[in-house]
């Protein structure tokens, strides 16, 4: 083994979980492995430095887009630079500089502007759990404690990259998150407490008001610890790390999260057709992503929604302080990112001029809130001193590059000015040379040239060759011509090149350190960043209310929720025909269960979630999609869509559902809004039909929570007249004809017909199909339905009647007291005997 390759391996087996890019002149090289696996993912050719090393190398000048593939593939990419400069003969000594992960990004080319990147750690302690959040690229950094329920929560809520658990836990963890086992000692209490104290100087934690988060610091010091270690320096723009409450939001749980389809679509697309996609008019990344957050985690506390609904509706009662808004931010960069980056000496001199022009909008931002009541809140710092120092110091236009120069201006730095002054008198002279040896020697064609073997030369053609002085000496021969120096020429060229040589190391040395004086002020930028991301997302609000023509809600403690004329705030957008149809809610109290009985495609499911969505968006601070709304705060919304409505999770979801709901019969309490779509339709009708009535009692006798649910199960209208808790509404629809008119208004009283064979019609269903099934459908109505149901659904059913199977299902339902179960037992059984079934 070469004593390179020893280097290389004693390198790697540092970092065996990465990609290790290992420098070599102007490639870095992959070996192993790693080579296979970088010539897969990156399409290069694999190739052998000597027998039995695979070898795969990626110019280094052009490495990022390459790094990002790998990373993008969910490796780890460890950076090993050469640490001196090549000495012939000798080993030059290397060494990792950096570790990519996903959870640590901070090139902006691999971050998305409008979400978070965060890094999560998690320690465990019985049935608590500590967890910490870091998103390294904007410096945030919180931690919380909560049970594994709440866990599950929070990290679907923050969708992290990286998840850090310590190496004893790791089996235990089954998220679908990528999962980096940490050593178990970094999570305990006083190591992890040490780091974080260490890191932020200080000598307890009281002063983030989080020592009560015992297994929450564990977490965040092994996330502190683990972010050093692969960026290999201190992280200084981590200034803060602030402790959270779930319980101070209202909990949207993740099957909840998806079907209202609040950020993503439930195929799992973002944009379009989402609640996000609608209420999103902010104009800087910061705002973005805030107002994400804002809608995953709505508030509970009165006060605090109806000081973001104040905002909004300021900014929405002058349309000259909206719009103005509006243009000022959009001139404001993600300067959270920005700061990170200079502060991590990652940023390059466009940021620093980026960073300027933002700067200089925040007067003009003050001068607008002057005199409304967000300018208390909202007025931002003014930072003279930083813009005159980045306006004396950096050229308009800089280039991106660090170390090509062309960054400092004139008057800046008498030592940049002298080189410059230097190289360019050395190129006046050089320029001025062709005039001066024409005349000397009177050879008309005579030329100066650069070229980057010879530098500068004087180039003679054949025929003038006579005509060459004396002091002349010969370089270079070419076919028509001869290449010459002269002394003088040579001692010009060595100014020239010196001086740019000087040049560029000079102002890369100033640039940096005017980008670590930059960063001295980067607490009060964050602060900034937040101020400005607000107020985006209250403008941005105000601006959807003014667009879309939303109030403002009305949020109290009370058990109330009344609506007036709501509306679905996507599906009004994206009907292609005719207008959408507005329709009130009322709950009076917290026990009320409303029943939506209608045909298919009558528009249950869009009613039920406008109701969801306009709760949700009041305790987020937004106004409304209705007339008039009274929200009484809600602690967590559910929701459950029967299987064959969710398309994107397949058939054989029936178990998964039932799990969901016994998840609601568990956890919801009397503050909760609870949406049940069609639950019980993935299995057979009367088992689905029992489900559904047993969970509407069990939630009128335990929970007694607001509760919409949509049905076509006609029956469960029934229930209405065992409580009086439940009501009855409709959504109905006109026959006309041979068609079928939907009308789109929730009416109270339960609807009377099905009409599902007319939307079977409406489908394009053959004509024999049809009126076959109308036969069916009379049959059912007098009386028969049991049977015929039985007789249509034979083929699937019948091998239950057969002889050899019937034995052990037909003998557990024989001996079944249905009078004796709970809702709970009824179902277990029933998962048994549908085991039992399909086996
Ligand atoms: P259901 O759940 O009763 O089968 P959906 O809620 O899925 O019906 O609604 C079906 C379609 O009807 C929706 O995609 C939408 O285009 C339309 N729709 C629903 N509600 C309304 C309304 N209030 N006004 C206008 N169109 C509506
Ligand atoms: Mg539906």
């Amino acid at each position: 083994m070469t004593p390179l390759l020893r280097q290389y391996q004693r390198i790697k087996s540092k970092y065996k979980d990465a990609i290790l890019l290992f420098r070599l002149g102007d490639f870095y090289e992959t070996f192993y492995e790693d080579a296979k696996i970088a010539s897969q993912i990156l399409g290069i050719a694999l190739t052998q430095r000597q027998k039995g090393v695979p070898l795969a190398g990626i110019p280094h000048h052009a490495a990022q887009p390459y790094i990002a593939r790998l990373v993008r593939a969910g490796y780890k990419v460890a950076i090993c630079e050469q640490q001196e400069e090549p000495v012939p003969g000798k080993l030059v000594d290397r060494e990792v500089v950096e570790v990519i992960t996903k959870g640590t990004l901070l090139e902006p080319a691999l971050l998305d502007d409008k979400s978070n990147n965060y890094l999560a750690a998690v320690k465990q302690e019985g049935k608590k759990f500590g967890l910490s959040l870091l998103e390294l690229s904007t410096g945030e950094f919180k931690l919380t404690e909560v049970e594994s329920e709440g866990l599950l929560n929070e990290l679907t809520k923050a969708a992290p990259q990286e998840l850090l658990v310590p190496a004893s836990l790791q089996e235990e963890i089954n998220v679908e998150i990528p999962i980096t086992p940490r050593g178990d000692y970094e999570f305990t209490y006083e190591v992890a407490r040490q780091e974080l104290i260490d890191h932020f100087n200080v000598k307890s934690l009281r002063g983030f008001g989080c020592e009560e988060f015992k297994l929450g610091i564990c977490a965040a010091g092994s996330i502190l610890r683990y972010v050093k270690e692969t960026k290999k320096r201190e992280i200084n723009h981590i200034r803060k790390i602030t402790p959270y409450w779930p319980h101070d939001y209202m909990i949207i749980d993740e099957p909840t999260r998806r079907n209202l389809e609040l950020i993503k679509k439930i195929g799992g697309t973002e944009g379009e057709g989402t609640l996000l996609w609608v209420i999103d008019a902010t104009k800087t990344p910061m705002g973005a992503r805030t107002l994400r957050n804002f809608l995953l985690a709505p508030l509970k506390d009165v006060d605090k929604i109806n000081k973001r609904l104040n905002w909004v509706e300021e900014f929405k009662n002058s349309t000259d302080l909206l719009e103005e808004m509006r243009i000022l931010l959009a001139e404001i960069p993600d300067i959270e990112r920005l700061i990170a980056r200079i502060s991590l000496e990652r940023a390059n001199p466009r940021d620093l001029i980026a960073l300027k022009r933002a700067l200089e909008q925040f007067p003009k931002i003050n001068n607008l809130l002057n005199n409304t009541l967000l300018y208390e809140e909202y007025n931002l710092e003014e930072f003279d001193d930083l813009i005159w120092l980045i306006e004396k110091a950096i050229v308009d236009n800089p280039p991106q590059n660090v170390t090509e120069g062309g960054i400092i201006k004139p008057g800046f730095s008498k030592e940049v000015d002298k080189l410059r002054k230097a190289s360019m008198d050395g190129k006046k002279w050089i320029a001025s040379l062709e005039q001066r040896e024409r005349k000397r020697t009177g050879i008309g064609s005579l030329k100066v040239g650069f070229n980057n073997v010879f530098g500068y030369y004087i180039e003679v053609t054949k025929p003038n060759l006579k005509y060459v002085p004396a002091d002349y000496i010969r370089k270079q021969t070419l076919v028509n011509a001869e290449r010459f120096i002269t002394q003088e020429l040579k001692e010009y060229e060595s100014k020239v090149l010196g001086a740019d040589e000087r040049l560029k190391k000079l102002e890369y040395e100033i640039f940096s350190r005017l980008r670590r004086k930059v960063a001295e002020w980067t607490s009060a930028i964050q602060v900034c960043a937040d101020k400005l991301a607000k107020l985006d997302v209250f403008a941005g609000l105000a601006f959807c209310a003014r667009r879309y023509g939303y109030t403002r809600p009305t949020v109290d403690d009370g058990n109330k929720i009344i609506i007036e004329n709501g509306r679905h705030p996507v599906v009004e957008l994206l009907l292609t025909e005719g207008d959408f149809v507005p329709n009130g809610t009322q709950f009076n109290s917290n026990e009320e269960v409303h029943i939506i009985t209608g045909p298919n495609m009558a528009g249950k499911s869009t009613y039920l979630r406008q109701v969801a969505l306009i709760t949700i968006m009041a305790q987020m601070g937004s106004f409304v999609p209705a007339d008039k709304a009274i929200i009484g705060v809600v602690d967590r919304i559910f929701t459950r869509i029967g299987a064959s409505d969710d398309l994107a999770r397949g058939v054989s979801t029936f178990l998964a559902e039932m799990n969901e709901t016994a998840n609601i019969l568990n956890n919801a309490g009397a503050r909760s809004l609870i949406v049940l779509d069609e639950i019980g339709r993935g299995t057979s009708t009367f088992d689905g039909l029992s489900i559904a009535w047993a969970t509407v009692e069990y939630i009128i006798k335990h929970i007694c929570a607001k509760t919409l649910f949509a049905t076509h199960y006609h029956e469960l209208t029934g229930l209405a007249r065992v409580s009086p808790k439940v009501k009855n509404y409709s959504i109905g629809a006109k026959r006309y004809k041979d068609k079928i008119i939907f009308l789109r208004k929730v009416e109270p009283g339960p609807c009377d017909e099905s009409y599902g064979v007319d939307v079977a019609k409406l489908a394009g269903l053959p004509r024999s199909v049809i009126s076959r099934a109308r036969e069916i459908l009379r049959s059912l109505e007098i009386g028969e339905r049991r049977r015929a149901l039985e007789r249509i659904q034979g083929s699937r059913q019948k091998n239950l009647f057969d002889t050899q199977v019937r034995s052990p299902i037909l003998e557990e339902i024989d001996n079944l007291d249905i009078n004796k179960l709970s809702p709970i037992e009824a179902l277990l059984i029933l998962k048994r005997l549908k085991e039992l079934f399909e086996k």
